[in-house]
């Protein structure tokens, strides 16, 4: 796959999760009906299924059919849920946050706009990694920024909180203009904090604090078999040392270097990179599934010591990639 496919299939990959959450509510797929107290799975209601009055009959037959269907519909749901990142992330690493992530695609995005208007990613200082260069007509970008910062914290508001209160209520209220309490709130709270998330924190929050990457990150790097992207310690003697690879990173990660930063989210930019400055094919980097890794030749090793101080001073020598 060409760098420029490998981009686009990650923008629409991006583009369909963040359709499914928004739809998700919409379509009776997942939400809880606050109103009702009643969890929507797949247009019906998720009950543990016990007849009426079960409690009347002391057999032990009953116990079992109780405990049996509380076991099925109660806590198998929960550990399924709950070892989806864990499976994820000794399987694919960080492979989510980078492809399908509904705010890391948000970050990413405003990333852009900021780049483009500043010439930084960060609102609030330069990072080594800044191309430093702003566009030299920001007016579109101003604008697009503008309109972005203000309507997407209000459709993520009013989508998130289509979790907890039925959409149809939401629309008649936004339809009528007036608002239940709770749906103020809903919409309200969260557009804050996406708006917040976006605008300052961006992806210090995908590094520190959200659980699921937390657990892909720990997970995947204690599995010898999750997704990686390596530099080929060969090729590597090839490198320009153009900081292609550091500039498209937006998780900061310098992917050159010998020893793998588990902040990396597999989001292959820094391969496409590469692959624009080397030739298709040529580039440094690739998505591996093995630790194991090639000690380079001494010819590569020879080059690669030009290389030292881009590399901060750490060399392939003695170290695997
Ligand atoms: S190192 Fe490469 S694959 Fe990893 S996050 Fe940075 S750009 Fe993406
Ligand atoms: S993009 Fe490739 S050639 Fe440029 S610095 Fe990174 S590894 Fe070297």
């Amino acid at each position: 796959m060409n760098g420029n496919a490998l981009h686009i299939m990650r923008r629409i990959t991006q583009v369909l999760f963040v359709l499914l959450i928004i739809l998700a509510p919409v379509f009776d797929v997942l939400r809880f009906d606050s109103a009702t107290g009643s969890l929507i799975v797949f247009g019906s209601e998720w009950s543990i299924g016990l007849e009426k009055g079960f409690y009347e009959i002391h057999s032990l037959g009953n116990a079992s059919h109780v405990a049996w269907r509380f076991f099925l519909k109660a806590i198998l749901p929960w550990v399924l849920i709950l070892s989806v990142f864990p499976v994820l992330g000794a399987l694919t690493g960080r492979f989510f946050c980078g492809w399908f992530c509904p705010e890391g695609a948000l970050f990413e995005l405003f990333d852009f706009l900021t780049t483009k208007i500043f010439g930084r990613r960060s609102l609030l200082n330069k990072k080594p990694n800044d191309s430093g260069i702003p566009s030299q007509n920001r007016l579109p970008y101003i604008l697009l920024a503008v309109f972005c910062m203000m309507l997407i914290p209000l459709i993520a508001g009013t989508a998130l909180t289509g979790y907890f209160v039925n959409p149809r209520t939401i629309w008649g209220q936004i339809i009528n203009w007036e608002f239940t309490f709770g749906v103020k709130a809903g919409i309200i709270g969260v557009s804050i904090y996406i708006f917040i998330s976006a605008m300052i924190v961006r992806h210090t929050l995908c590094k520190y604090v959200c659980g699921a990457g937390l657990m892909q990150m720990l997970f995947g790097w204690a599995s010898p078999v999750s997704l990686r992207v390596n530099a080929d310690p060969v090729k590597l003697a090839a490198c320009t040392d153009c900081k292609g690879c550091e500039r498209v990173c937006f998780m900061n990660v310098r992917p050159r270097l010998p020893k793998k930063d588990i902040n990396c989210v597999n989001c292959g930019e820094c391969i496409i990179s590469c692959n624009k400055e080397l030739g298709e094919g040529r580039g440094v980097f690739n998505y591996t599934q093995s630790k194991l890794c090639a000690v380079p030749p001494k010819e590569a090793i020879d080059k690669l010591s030009n290389l030292k101080t881009s590399l901060g001073g750490k060399c392939y020598e003695k170290t695997c990639s």
